[in-house]
């Protein structure tokens, strides 16, 4: 029998738990991997219904730039509901809108901001995804894009068309029908076996060469998509180099660049949006997950000269979400204004200068990689031979191991990229001096008592 809500006498973590696992969705994500029940949350903290806290370096994947409920996001959602505004108004023009908009223009590259278009787009990076392919199919006339092997830029129909990843795309046939990929830089785990900056070299030039070839089979596309780093994809930051290629290849075919900068942006790079680093302009970027202060919005913004489409061409109920605008200025405006760009550059050298100094004495530590506060540590079977550009296997076992461990030393860390085997970090922005080195002495103790464990020579 079903028990009402309002009737439950238990809310114990376990219970809660479980008719969740009873109830929802087989397709559910992060729920499997962490049995935990939130009731709590401040800055980098999490604590559970069980009393239990946590280090949150999965920030709601990358979401949360300022931490949970930072002071500044909570007063100005307050203010907002406090002064009567309607929190939902479709795409009508609103002081909070305004004030968001003024926000991000004012943290758009230069080169850019100035002939830029936003749109405001369902909320959710997939959305937006959708709104670039379509604005840039409407402004060419073209259908196909291109994308680029590890990429992820969503789950609707044409953003998950665009990504990478085979098991996500295999129940779904046909949906790739109109994107050709190309191979993404990526040193330790090279697609042309070389590695290091040649392996970049070449992906530019094989671009370059399969776009030109008259019988490379590729029509003339509608756009180029593609992350400045890669995240879910395991966390490979593109060479600037390789970007400034890119940029000039699809510039001199005609070919607009859309940067997707959902998960980059907001200074979790060491840049406000990690285009800078290179210093390239894009003809879009997509943005979404931390523009919305922890809550829902995603935008488009474009060149202008793009703007050719009809009026409710990417229409959608939420696209005014008045007190995701209010949050969303307010920590664009905290993160420019209080050098916490500047910080995630810092705190992000200094975690992958410890980390990499930890590969001697943690051999299935592969590879180390990213870039300001976006982390990836990449776990290997350290027994395995090398392949040409010293790669050991992935281990994916390892690394759903070291998550656990890591849960248990209250440590929130997701896997991602190829193979599942890659621990990402992606702390606040605000993290402090004494939360970095708990995360590292949590990180580095679960990495060691898991494959101290796993070692032949152990005794388990
Ligand atoms: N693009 C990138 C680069 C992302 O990382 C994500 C989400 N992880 C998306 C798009 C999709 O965003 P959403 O989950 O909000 O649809």
């Amino acid at each position: 029998m079903t028990v009402h809500p309002a009737e439950r006498t238990t809310t114990g973590a376990a219970e809660i738990l479980e008719r969740q696992r009873s109830r929802e969705s087989s397709a559910r994500t992060y729920a499997r991997s962490f049995p935990i029940v939130p009731a709590r949350a401040e800055g980098m903290w999490v604590e559970g219904t069980d009393g239990r806290r946590y280090l949150d370096c999965l920030s709601g994947a990358g979401t949360l730039a300022l931490g949970h409920n930072h002071p500044v996001v909570r007063e100005a959602i307050q203010r907002t509901l406090d002064s009567g505004a309607p929190l939902h108004v479709l795409d009508l023009a609103t002081p909070e809108k305004d004030r968001f908009t003024d926000a991000l223009f004012a943290t758009l590259p230069r080169g850019f901001a100035d002939r830029a278009r936003v749109h405001f787009c369902g909320p959710a990076g997939t959305d937006a995804v959708e709104a670039a392919f379509k604005l840039m199919q409407t402004a060419t006339g073209r259908r196909g894009l291109l994308s680029f092997g590890g990429a992820y830029h969503g789950m609707t129909a044409g953003a998950l068309a665009a990504s990478g990843g085979v098991a996500t795309r295999t129940p779904v046939p046909g949906i790739a029908a109109d994107v050709t990929r190309f191979p993404y830089p990526y040193p330790y785990r090279c697609p042309f076996g070389v590695g290091g900056e040649q392996g970049a070299r070449l992906s530019s030039t094989y671009i370059q060469r399969q776009l030109d070839d008259p019988n490379g089979g590729i029509v003339q596309p509608a756009a180029m998509i593609l992350e400045a780093v890669q995240g879910e994809g395991g966390v490979v930051p593109a060479p600037d180099d390789w970007l400034r290629e890119v940029r000039r290849i699809t510039a001199q075919r005609d070919i607009p660049l859309i940067v997707d900068e959902v998960q980059t942006g907001v200074g979790r790079t060491g840049a406000f949006w990690a285009v800078e680093h290179s210093g390239i302009v894009p003809d879009a970027m997509v943005m979404s997950k931390a523009i919305g202060g922890s809550l829902p919005l995603a935008v488009l913004v474009y060149h202008q000269d793009y703007d050719g489409w009809l009026p409710g061409a990417h229409t959608g109920t939420f696209r005014g979400n008045t007190l995701a605008m209010a949050a969303g200025a307010a920590t664009l405006e905290y993160v420019a204004g209080q050098g916490l760009v500047e910080r995630a550059a810092t705190v992000g050298a200094l975690m992958t200068a410890r980390l990499e100094a930890l590969r001697t004495a943690l051999p299935a530590i592969g590879d180390v990689r990213g870039r300001g506060l976006m982390l990836g540590v990449e776990l290997v079977d350290p027994e395995a031979e090398p392949d040409a550009c010293g790669a050991r296997p992935a281990d994916p076992q390892t690394a759903v191991q070291v998550r656990a461990a890591c849960l248990e030393r209250g440590l929130i860390v997701e896997l991602g990229g190829r193979y599942d085997a890659t621990v990402r970090l992606l702390p606040p922005l605000i993290i402090s001096d004494e939360e970095v080195e708990a995360v590292l002495d949590r990180l580095t103790d679960a990495i060691a008592t898991v494959t101290a464990l796993r070692s032949p020579g152990a005794s388990a």
